[in-house]
């Protein structure tokens, strides 16, 4: 059966903003917010921390068979925010939002958060080489992924509206042709 709901991936580098509009677009919209970092490290989906850069070494296909047994792909109504996207199968995506951030600023967000050496350089020059937004346009088709700037407060309430009516035009068109 085709899903009522939208599932949206938000993605982007470690502090452009994921978490902050995945958790708002999830209260506002009513859908369920499955932040992926949380679910590797509170069911153990990981082999431990890289010594150098401090992130988890994550085992994706039990990341993937969890998600698959919550049945993402038939009931939609998803928000998966992660700083990868090219593992989710294209079956189970309607938008991919792909968050950016100016580096000066992204910079201070990651030190704030205790980011530093191999891990902060790796992290800015992720964003500089607009790594995510390049993984994204190569796994999904180019219509469904958007890039949106993630700067000030403004930005994630100008985000927050857009991707509101996108679902809302979602609805519409998966009501006519259902
Ligand atoms: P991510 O989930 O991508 O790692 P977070 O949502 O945790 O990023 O945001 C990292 C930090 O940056 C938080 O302190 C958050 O409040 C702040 N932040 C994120 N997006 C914005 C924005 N558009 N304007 C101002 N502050 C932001």
């Amino acid at each position: 059966m085709a899903r009522q709901n939208p599932n949206i991936v938000v993605t982007g580098t470690p502090g452009v903003g994921k978490t902050t509009h995945a958790e708002q677009l999830a209260r506002n919209l009513g859908f369920k917010h499955l932040s992926v970092n949380h679910i590797v490290k509170d069911e153990g989906f990981h082999e431990g921390k890289d010594e150098e850069t401090g992130s988890w070494v994550v085992d994706e296909d039990k990341l993937l068979d969890y998600l698959e047994a919550a049945d993402i792909s038939s009931s939609g109504g998803n928000i998966i925010d992660w700083h990868a996207c090219d593992l989710f199968p294209e079956r189970w995506v309607d938008l991919v939002i792909v968050l950016r951030c100016d580096s000066t600023v992204l910079y201070d967000r990651l030190s704030a958060r205790g980011y530093k050496g191999k891990k902060l350089d790796e992290n800015m020059d992720s964003e500089i080489m607009q790594v995510l937004l390049d993984e994204a346009r190569e796994s999904y088709k180019e219509e469904i992924v958007v890039e949106l700037r993630s700067d000030k407060n403004d930005d994630v309430d100008g985000n927050l509206e857009r991707i509101e009516q996108w679902v809302e035009q979602w609805k519409k068109d998966n009501a006519a042709e259902a």
